[in-house]
């Protein structure tokens, strides 16, 4: 077990959540304090608020990964007689680190929404609003015959070759491969100043563009050539679909009242504001952590029966109702999921690192309604 320090942490946080999926001009990242020192213990949190901050400091926490970015506008002052400033002025003195992730945890696989749509027990679930198609690349590498299994088994073990449900996905073509060892050169097979002839394998496959450079580093560990012949391609075929909110479908049909009692619970939530007549039927489902309001048109082009989004805004429900489109608003708070959700995940990774570090998920309300 080793004590990990900030950089590794968010290195790990960040394959799960890659700061590239966020959307354009949102605010991510290490928003408070330093992550070069160790990190004993993570607090997991959905809001940065002063009585978060105390909690943090009672439990000796190093690094809070946050949901909602504590810094969203420019800032004008740090006055610390001040809440705000305050709260700033206590993480500085307290050597806490406040990390966050904000949209690119919305939209990661098995992120926000996607915690959503599991609570909601929706099923087919996909991509609400596409934000981002990752490209993909075609890697062609020669090697001998006998190192063809070998190669093959690595590039796929790195992440190569995914198409749908299968892995390893590769073809195979056999050849001769020619070259002529010059002066320096220490061959695998034949030897200086001698044109060699080799039966070879060309084996052809896709790589998604962020795992380029890691199966790259994969074949080449178990090509046995000292250099190594092979190409990458950039492909106009896209890999995997990101985006913002799920869509899916209940196990079955149901009222709109019914519906709206199983967000309640579901979503663990005392109330919800609906839209449209509570007799109305519904199974597909629409869902978008947070503010939705400017997705309801999406919803409704998507072909959902109902939408669950917070911060529904009166304009925007008439809009809902004049589409005939469904609504029901757990608030935005329902985003609590992600403490849970942000913890199992990390707690995997840490374990396979073997990090010696403790994840608490926060126990303070940042609700800021009381419903009476
Ligand atoms: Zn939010």
């Amino acid at each position: 077990m080793k004590t990990p320090n900030g950089y590794e942490i968010i290195q790990l946080f960040e394959q799960f959540a890659p700061k590239h999926l966020a959307m354009e001009g949102d605010k991510i990242g290490l928003q408070i304090g330093t992550l070069n020192k160790p990190i004993h213990r993570v607090m997991i949190t959905l809001d940065v608020l002063e009585h978060v901050v105390d909690e943090a400091i009672e439990h000796e926490i190093d690094l809070i990964i946050a949901h909602h970015p504590p810094i969203f506008r420019p800032l004008k002052h740090i006055v610390t007689d001040q809440p705000y400033g305050r709260m700033i002025e206590k993480c500085i003195k307290h050597n806490i680190a406040i990390y966050a992730a904000h949209t690119n945890l919305d939209i990661a696989k098995g992120g926000v929404n996607d915690w959503l749509a599991e609570a909601l027990q929706l099923q087919n679930v996909d991509v609400l609003v596409p934000t981002y198609e990752e490209p993909l690349k075609k890697l062609v590498v020669y090697v001998p015959r006998t190192h063809a299994d070998a190669v093959r088994k690595a590039i796929g073990d790195a992440g190569a070759g995914h198409i749908g449900n299968y892995s390893h996905c590769t073809f195979n073509s056999e050849g001769m491969g020619t070259f002529l060892p010059e002066e320096g050169a220490n061959p695998f097979i034949g030897q200086q100043g001698k044109l060699e002839t080799v039966e070879e394998v060309r084996i052809e496959t896709i790589v998604p563009a962020r795992l380029q450079r890691k199966v790259i580093q994969a074949m080449l560990q178990v090509h046995p050539y000292e250099e190594v012949a092979y190409d990458v391609y950039p492909l106009d075929n896209k890999g995997t679909t990101y985006g913002l909110g799920r869509i899916g479908t209940l196990s079955e049909e149901m009222t709109l009242q019914q519906f709206a009692q199983h967000v309640k619970t579901s979503l663990r939530v005392p109330t919800v504001r609906v839209v449209g007549e509570l007799t109305n039927r519904v199974r597909k489902v629409a869902v978008i952590g947070g503010d939705g309001n400017k997705y309801i048109h999406q919803a409704k082009m998507s072909g959902a029966d109902v939408y669950v989004t917070g911060d529904l805004y009166y304009h925007v429900a008439h809009d809902a109702l004049m589409l005939g489109l469904n609504v029901v608003d757990p608030g935005h708070h329902v985003e609590k999921v992600m403490k849970e959700g942000v913890a199992n995940v990390l707690k995997t990774m840490c374990a396979q690192q073997k990090f010696d570090i403790d994840i608490y998920v926060s126990q303070a309300n940042t609700e800021p309604f009381t419903f009476i």
